[in-house]
């Protein structure tokens, strides 16, 4: 690793430009409202203290402070000030994970994932998913495994050819399922035994895409726990991929949409199984703050947000589960614990499992340096940080580890096999390792 920052007394702060409000700027310069305004309090707020500084993960390993949280909030306002060219801001934007473990430790309460979020909307090409075109691939994915074109290619050593480091990618993706096991739109799900409420569950784009049977396990383990389940009509990518993209339109466009279709389900509460798909969901009212009908929406929208963890722990009838002689470990995924915070309930449904021993990782709130795309665009970072986990989790002993979120599923597999654990140690959504040992799983069509 590289210089480890932090300790008690944080390092000095970079020096800021001369300070002024976005309105100032705007009303001398006499034009429109200068770059960045509408987070240029949130860049204001920042105090320079530094505490922020060892919870970050691009701090710690190139300990540079243009790549901290503090340093990136300095050159963003120099930018907004007018007194640095916007290119400087490329790298150590672009090298940001967005996983905001800045955030929870900022005793200014500093919404740093906003300034990110405003950051690239101004300042970056837009390169945004296509939720079709996912789909497709995961159908793809599993003709291939199916037709035994991977076995071929692993065979012939294809894979290693592959530019951009694909070929270790490809074998981290597992548990392809037929794309008949999609749920479709407007289906709704009865709840075994006693109702216990109405859910409308998101089922993601990426999630739909790649890791499709486990969205049918969650609804399985919503019924089975009481729930009657529905998949809102007309529900779409939720949109956070597009807004760390930059392309804040799409995000709201996507964000209206899903709002319609949820409002519609008459549930009582929206459910996600992916950390960042929730978290996006949740920042749903800020990103609709300019425009008060939506905003208002946006609001009663997000109250109604929980994990699939939150809601089973706090309002699902006890399920039965069947014992697990196994140890088990539990990686954070870094929007669910710093924006939904939500922590405590995996780890509950988890240790509610007989015979299953839950141990904790060292460092498991840390990154494991998946970030949506940053594996694909900066590679030896996040392998960096990748590898670090698996020695962390190797210390564990645990055979099993779980996370909450499908971009951090993929990366850990990726993580298990790049450390030669493959067979001794498994990657699975916590609702997958769940559902394996509940005894009452519903069957669904
Ligand atoms: S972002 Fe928060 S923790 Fe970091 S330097 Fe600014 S005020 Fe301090
Ligand atoms: S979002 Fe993560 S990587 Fe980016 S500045 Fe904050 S802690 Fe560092």
């Amino acid at each position: 690793m590289a210089k480890q920052p932090g300790g008690s007394r944080p390092p000095s702060p970079t020096r800021l430009p001369a300070e002024g409000t976005a309105g100032d700027r705007a009303s001398a310069g006499g034009g429109a409202p200068p770059p960045l305004a509408g987070v240029y309090d949130e860049l204001m707020n920042c105090m320079r203290c530094g505490f922020c500084l060892p919870a970050c993960p691009t701090y710690r390993h190139l300990g540079r402070e243009t790549h901290s949280p503090r340093g990136r909030i300095a050159l963003v306002k120099a930018v907004a000030d007018g007194q640095l060219a916007a290119e400087s801001l490329t790298l150590p934007i672009d090298l940001c994970l967005g996983c905001r473990a800045c955030e929870p430790v900022c005793p200014a309460g500093v919404a740093y994932g906003h300034i990110l979020e405003e950051t690239r909307a101004h300042l970056f090409e837009r390169v945004v998913p296509n939720v079709r075109l996912l789909r497709w691939l995961g159908g793809l994915l599993w003709f291939y495994e199916k037709l035994g074109l991977r076995r071929l290619a692993r065979a012939t050593g294809i894979l290693a050819r592959l530019p951009g480091h694909l070929g270790e990618f490809e074998a981290a993706l597992t548990d392809f399922a037929p794309p008949t096991e999609r749920l479709p739109q407007g289906a709704v799900y009865p709840a075994v035994g006693e109702q216990r409420g109405r859910v409308a569950f998101l089922t993601g784009c990426v999630a739909e895409a790649l890791l499709h049977r486990t969205n049918r396990r969650t609804v399985q383990l919503l019924c089975a726990a009481g729930f009657e389940v529905v998949l809102p009509k007309g529900q779409t990518c939720c949109g956070a991929l597009h807004a760390h993209a930059g392309d804040a339109a799409t995000a709201r466009r996507l964000a209206k949409e899903n709002i319609a279709a949820f409002e519609a389900s008459g549930a009582d509460w929206y459910v996600s199984n992916a950390g960042g798909c929730g978290a996006q969901l949740r920042e749903y009212p800020h990103l609709l703050r300019e425009e008060p009908d939506w905003h208002a929406r946006a609001e009663k929208f997000a109250a109604r947000v929980r994990d699939v963890a939150e809601l089973l722990v706090a309002h699902g009838a006890p399920l039965p589960f069947r014992a697990l002689d196994a140890r088990v470990t539990y990686q954070d995924s870094c929007h669910l614990l710093n924006v939904q915070k939500v922590k405590a309930q995996p780890r509950a449904l988890l240790r509610r499992v007989p015979g299953l021993e839950l141990v904790e990782m060292a460092e498991c709130d840390r990154c494991c340096g998946s970030a949506g795309s940053y594996s694909l665009r900066h590679f030896d970072t996040s392998m960096k940080l990748l590898d670090e986990k698996m020695a962390h989790l190797r210390r564990t002993g645990a055979t099993i580890i779980t996370t909450g979120n499908p971009g951090c599923l993929l990366q850990l597999r990726l993580g298990i096999q790049r450390a030669g654990l493959t067979g001794r140690v498994r990657a699975e959504h916590t609702v997958d390792l769940l559902a394996e040992v509940c005894e009452q799983l519903p069957r669904l069509p």
